[in-house]
């Protein structure tokens, strides 16, 4: 037996034709920079999330950057971001100069802790940094507990930023990922809910200053003609065949939302009493990008799963503390306990929108099997 862990040439077939057809229109009028499929997608963006604004760039690490050189991170900025996630949340400000800063995680959510950020703001001040921003990470594509990080960010002068690369689509209290902080940066990477055939990013925002200014800086701080440059960008776009692969995808992406939702409840259904399932916190709608659970004997439960031919991962091996290249992070004085604790328990599920039922209930007895032995 072979299982994809994410089944890209299902979805393929799924969409059918169309997909092709949307590949060969761009190849045959040759606009493949900033074609009219990149101005469409950004379009049905705005349209599906409710954001103002949406500028697409080149993958989600550069729409955390270029959100961070809207607002001019420079060197002494602290920019507060979850120890537990994906190392470009991080990455993208180092490159600035800007201060990462390390927060916990709630071990519930895998979530920004609030109380750990409360702790790393008044931890910065002391160390001489200026808090300027705080990125939560919608981790496994559930939305982070945004109506408490702006409560804290209000009183303490912090912009907002959803690094939602995982959770395109998801909601929180009825309002969609793209319209819960300042600024909202996503990724079209192939195995993300929403994902291209290449690379690929978006930002999302509401002001409409700092959109044209993005815009500007994803085409070298382009003017208004082009080669007049006024301010200093990078080379940041996403390519007009992503686009249009995009758009055929988006049309399909309510349905497979829909879908991953039910496949996220069989599994919850199949393993309850087993294994400690996904906890979603109050009146989140997850995308899940992943079906993560904590698991005690994970290493060992793993080897078993793998044997008997059922694909999973381990995101993420190491908290952001623990990567030699971030060592020079602060971290939060009350310490990142919950993530360091994390990297040795979380184990991804095979998960996608066109898992076969049998093939899911293979994998919820082969779990099992390999928790009880
Ligand atoms: C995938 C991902 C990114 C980076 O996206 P790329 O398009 O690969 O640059 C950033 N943050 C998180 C949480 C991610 O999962």
């Amino acid at each position: 037996m072979s299982i994809p862990f994410i089944d890209l040439q299902a979805q393929r077939k799924a969409l059918g034709p169309l997909l092709d057809e949307a590949i060969k229109r761009v190849l045959e009028r040759g606009d493949f920079i900033q074609g009219r499929e990149v101005h469409d997608f950004e379009e049905a963006l705005s349209l599906f999330t409710g954001a103002a604004n949406a500028i697409t760039c080149g993958n989600g690490t550069d729409a955390l950057t270029l959100v961070g050189m809207a607002e001019g991170l420079a060197k002494g900025d602290a920019v507060f971001v979850p120890a537990f996630t994906f190392v470009a949340t991080a990455e993208a400000f180092s490159v600035l100069g800007a201060t990462p800063y390390l927060v916990d995680v709630d071990p519930r959510t895998f979530n920004m802790s609030v109380d750990s950020l409360k702790q790393a703001i008044a931890d910065s001040i002391l160390a001489n940094l200026t808090p300027r921003m705080v990125v939560a990470v919608d981790l496994f594509g559930q939305p982070a507990e945004y109506n408490a990080i702006k409560k804290v960010s209000e009183e303490n002068g912090l912009t907002v930023v959803a690094d939602a690369a995982q959770a395109f689509g998801a909601s929180l209290f009825g309002k969609k990922v793209g319209t819960l902080a300042d600024y909202t940066t996503l990724s079209f990477f192939p195995a993300k809910p929403l994902g291209c055939y290449g690379d690929g990013g978006a930002i999302l925002t509401d002001i409409d200053s700092k959109a044209q200014l993005i815009r500007s800086l994803t085409q070298h701080g382009k003017g208004s003609e082009k080669y007049d440059n006024v301010n200093i960008g990078l080379n940041s776009r996403l390519d007009t065949i992503q686009a249009a692969i995009l758009l055929e995808k988006l049309k399909i992406f309510d349905s497979e939302l829909r879908s991953r939702n039910l496949i996220a409840n069989r599994y919850n259904s199949g393993l309850d009493g087993i294994v400690e399932t996904p906890f979603l916190s109050n009146g989140a709608v997850s995308n899940w990008a992943q079906y993560t659970l904590k698991l005690e004997r994970r290493d060992e439960i793993q080897s078993r799963l793998k044997l008997a031919g059922v694909p999973t991962a381990v995101y993420y091996p190491k908290s952001l503390n623990q990567q030699m290249g971030y060592l020079p992070c602060p971290v939060v004085s009350t310490g990142v306990p919950v993530s360091e604790k994390l990297g040795g328990q979380v184990l991804s599920l095979p998960m996608h929108a066109y898992l076969p039922v049998q093939t899911q209930q293979k994998i919820v007895e082969l779990l099992i099997d390999a928790v009880c032995q």
